[in-house]
């Protein structure tokens, strides 16, 4: 422990941080390979990034298009269209479709996302959420079953669905 210490504190070994020139570090970007300080690493499932990789990265994640779109769309439509369908199942027991409805909008956007291998686009989640909603309205329409209780599952499963399109790192 001590040699190690040693060593990386001679003049030679010392690196700094592409961003802070005034903080050595050790730790590289696995990406781009620039010495970063811990505050510049961003941890990912694969190792630690520079913030800039990130963005860059995130900018990739971001080009959905028009057949993901569509695809999405379809699919949460789908599922928004089964909502009123299962609230009718449920009847009089209302507090199950707060449970039921989310996990509906939450289940087609995660049939989107594997369908579009996980591509979100910047849009997906407006997409998804009003491809639910539209779905949704038309069939409860067709049903005969638009009322406030159908329209309240309903908003509930858009928002799981625009929630599962969220990015998260
Ligand atoms: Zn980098
Ligand atoms: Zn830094």
């Amino acid at each position: 422990m001590n040699d190690q210490l040693g060593q990386s504190t001679l003049e030679s070994d010392l690196h700094y941080c592409a961003v802070h020139p005034q903080r050595d570090t050790e730790l590289r970007c696995n990406r781009c390979d620039r010495y970063m300080c811990i505050d510049c690493a961003v941890r990912t499932p694969v190792g630690y990034t520079c913030r800039q990789c990130v963005r860059g990265h995130e900018d990739k994640f971001y080009e959905g298009s028009a057949v993901d779109y569509g695809l999405v769309a379809a699919i949460c439509a789908i599922g928004g269209a089964l909502t009123p369908f299962a609230m009718m199942m449920i009847g009089g027991f209302l507090i199950i479709g707060f449970i039921v409805a989310p996990a509906i909008g939450g289940t087609a956007a995660q049939f989107a996302l594997q369908l579009t291998k996980r591509r979100r686009g910047r849009y997906s989640g407006y997409v998804a959420a009003g491809g639910v909603l539209v779905g949704g309205l038309v069939s409860a329409f067709l049903l005969g079953a638009l009322n406030m209780f159908t329209l309240l599952f309903l908003a509930l499963a858009t928002s799981a669905a625009y929630a599962r399109f969220k990015v998260t790192i």
